[in-house]
């Protein structure tokens, strides 16, 4: 059917305003699609920076590291904006993940992204994948820098971009570092003065240490107080039975107690308490067996062991629609990495959302301003375009290499 426009009927001064307004809106709408679509990566730089730890050393299973090599990524483009990642493995035997293989993958994949549009992050991801098979850690940092520009470009914090603030405070655990039982129950004492109630102690070394240490933890943890004993994969699968058989009675979750996602379904039928499976979890093939397999009530999902923010989305969404509740994290990071973490743990509904790390409360060396704001064991994303952090080229000082 035609349209007919009736030509000869003068328009009132209130029509004409609300056409005009109407044009107003559209034209800018039109130049807002051209401006975005238009943008293109013009140089990525790529910075190394050191996380010394306050309390001296970060114990867990049979490591120690007294700081963590991190990389940052920055991702200019030609409309002036700059996006900021940051991708920080814990030391190089935690995951398959080393930082001078974070940066080594940086420089192999980094300039062939030049010239492409950093606000299609599906894209992006789909070329890194293109140009190197795996390494999800070191795309994590690209992915997350690529977010920020996006926020940045719309004039939107993340938490929006990823479906809005479901949860408006982020749930912070504290991790208790593996030392001797004695010291580790103090440590857990001081943290609760702080306001935290929920609490990470590492064990995964000897295992009547390890039994003893979760019954002298434990016994400082009053009503409400959270606990979960992570061995990160130290324990064989009969040293795991043995614990888990000693602590039956013992109120915690208990993550990850062996190396493989087959150990630790193992031991899940000898455990009385809810289990958190965390390194294994390393692609959805094993999330949805987990789930068939009923081997985890909880993932820890860690966003540069899945590749980023825009991999973790079908983590989260899976996850939610299978019931399983999530730890959300990061190997390990500064300010940088900790805001992505808050970002994408506010974008989870309470219920599903179990706790997350601020992992710059950790280390004395700050890399970014902005970071999440902490307060009574929670944690805020800044309400700034984008992840909110500005760096600190101070601390990061030159790049280790510039496309
Ligand atoms: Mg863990």
């Amino acid at each position: 059917m035609a349209i007919v426009y009736n030509k000869s009927k003068p328009l009132s001064l209130g029509a004409m305003t609300v056409r005009l307004l109407a044009y107003s809106v559209f034209a800018f709408s039109i130049n807002n699609l051209e401006r975005v679509s238009a943008m293109k990566i013009r140089k990525i730089s790529v910075y190394q920076v050191d996380l010394p730890m306050i309390e001296g050393a970060y114990s867990w299973s049979n490591q120690s590291y007294a700081a963590f090599d991190s990389t940052v990524v920055a991702i200019e483009t030609d409309e002036g904006l700059t996006g900021v990642g940051e991708t920080c493995p814990l030391g190089s035997s935690y995951l398959p993940a080393f930082a001078e293989g974070a940066r080594a993958g940086l420089a192999e994949i980094a300039p062939r992204l030049v010239g492409e549009n950093p606000l299609d992050a599906g894209r992006i991801n789909d070329r890194m994948d293109l140009l190197l098979k795996g390494h999800p850690y070191i795309k994590s940092a690209i992915d997350m820098a690529c977010w920020d520009l996006l926020g940045k470009s719309c004039e939107q914090p993340v938490y929006r971009l990823l479906g809005g603030m479901r949860q408006d405070r982020v749930k912070l655990f504290k991790v208790v570092t593996r030392q001797s039982p004695a010291a580790m129950a103090e440590k857990l004492r001081a943290y609760k003065e702080q306001g935290f109630r929920q609490f990470q102690m590492k064990v995964g070394a000897d295992p009547d240490i390890d039994i003893e240490r979760i019954f002298r933890v434990s016994a400082e943890l009053t009503d409400g107080d959270v606990l979960n004993a992570d061995a990160n994969t130290g324990w064989r699968q009969h040293e795991a039975i043995r614990v888990v058989k000693e602590i039956r009675d013992v109120d915690l979750y208990l993550e990850q107690p062996c190396l493989t996602y087959e150990q630790c379904l193992t031991v899940r039928k000898h455990c009385s308490q809810p289990m958190i499976l965390d390194e294994c979890m390393d692609s959805i093939e094993v999330l949805i067996r987990g789930w068939r397999d009923g081997a985890m009530d909880a993932i820890n999902l860690k966003l540069n062991r899945v590749g980023g923010m825009t991999k973790a989305v079908l983590f989260r969404d899976l996850c939610i629609q299978l019931g399983i509740v999530m730890t959300v994290e990061d190997s390990w990071g500064g300010e940088i990495a900790t805001s992505a973490i808050a970002h994408f743990a506010h974008s989870l509904p309470q219920e599903f959302h179990f706790q997350s790390s601020a992992f710059h409360e950790y280390s004395f060396v700050d890399i970014a301003d902005g970071a999440p704001t902490i307060e009574n064991g929670y944690m805020r994303a800044s309400d700034r375009p984008g992840l909110g952090v500005e760096p600190r080229m101070d601390v990061l000082g030159e790049p280790v290499f510039t496309t």
